[in-house]
């Protein structure tokens, strides 16, 4: 059984020339599959039934199977558990705000990044997700938002689930290819974000591609010796290289940069640290997008005071620098921000 996913329409039609139907034929189950967003083949009710059994034996339409689902008690957060082929497990996370339903993907099973303060990463990187393990993640929450959520679509995509994006950059930018494809989910560039740590070489070969979506720097420490306690990349990657291209990029796309940074106790959530990281952005066409850090068990990390978060968003603002507050959704379930590490719930309903 071969992933349906994988192929090109060329492809398909070719494949439904060789199995003795006509070429309009492959347009016909292309718009089912990714435009009707139909369950399965038995409800591809103008394709003859001899034509469907052969697209059941020759196809699968999802390789990730719904291990658990979980919504969060104000609702405005549901979180997918996916078991892949090999039985690794992985998140996504779907998020409601006003006039947006975004999918938060994860892009690799673990993180080799190590973040300190991250749950993904603590085990480190157990293995890279293929194009479609990635694209799954949206198109099979695309069919449960449609078939559960009165008709909604998905309207943003985030690459900040596990993973580093840009450790799995051909798979990640073979799936954001997917996601813009216009037979395929349609999506514009400006509607996907990816999210780095900084890998200063990926950015770089994102600058190079057409794909123009909006880059994310998880920053999270106004000098480099901050950012070395807690993000054990910044021991590959200098600050100063990490910026530079993230200020090509800006310059490149004409896009803005928005700089992550959660704020922990004790680590990077003095006055003085933000005067720093006012002085350090200082110029960039930015935004400063503050997190309270969330609790993850087994780290001994601890948000600071809400005194202490406001008096750091206060000292940013009077600087210039446009500051953006995350509230945090999805905590009692975490699927917040640098919660998502596995945890199984119980089910509450199938995608179909
Ligand atoms: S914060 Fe992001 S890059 Fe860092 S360990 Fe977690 S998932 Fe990886």
């Amino acid at each position: 059984m071969q992933n349906f996913h994988q192929l090109s329409l060329e492809e398909f039609t070719s494949w439904c020339s060789s199995h003795g139907e006509k070429s309009f034929r492959a347009k016909q189950v292309w718009e089912w599959v990714y435009h009707k967003l139909v369950p399965g083949w038995d409800q591809m009710t103008n394709i003859s039934l001899g034509f469907r059994q052969k697209l059941a034996e020759h196809f699968i339409l999802q390789s990730l199977e719904l291990e658990s689902i979980q919504e969060s008690k104000d609702q405005q957060t549901v979180k997918f558990l996916w078991k892949l082929e090999d039985g690794k497990l992985v998140e996504s996370v779907l998020i409601f705000a006003p006039g947006r339903r975004t999918v938060c993907v994860s892009s690799q099973v673990g993180c080799p990044a190590r973040c300190a303060f991250c749950a993904s990463g603590k085990e480190g990187l157990l293995r890279n997700l293929s194009r479609s393990e990635i694209f799954e993640q949206v198109y099979l929450i695309e069919k449960w938002l449609l078939y559960n959520v009165f008709e909604e679509r998905v309207s943003n995509i985030v690459y900040m689930g596990m993973g580093e994006p840009l450790e799995n950059y051909d798979e990640v930018v073979a799936s954001i290819q997917w996601f813009c494809d216009p037979l395929r989910l349609d999506f514009s560039g400006r509607k996907i974000t990816v999210s780095t740590v900084g890998v200063v070489e990926g950015i770089y070969k994102l600058i190079e591609s057409d794909l123009k979506v909006n880059l994310v720097l998880s920053l999270h420490a106004p000098n480099q010796h901050v950012r070395k306690k807690i993000i054990p990349y910044a021991r590959k990657y200098a600050l100063e290289d990490v910026l530079e291209a993230m200020r090509k990029y800006a310059e490149t796309t004409k896009r803005d940069i928005t700089y992550e940074y959660t704020l922990i106790a004790g680590i990077n959530d003095e006055v003085d640290h933000a005067i720093e990281l006012a002085a350090l952005v200082k110029g960039d066409p930015c935004t400063v997008n503050l997190i309270p850090y969330n609790p993850v068990e087994g780290l001994h990390l601890q948000r600071p005071e809400k005194e202490v978060i406001d008096l750091f968003r206060q000292t940013l603002e009077e600087k210039g620098v446009v500051v953006t507050w995350r509230y945090t959704k999805g905590k009692d379930i975490a699927a917040a921000c640098g919660q998502l590490a596995l945890k199984k719930s119980s089910p509450l309903a199938l995608v179909e």
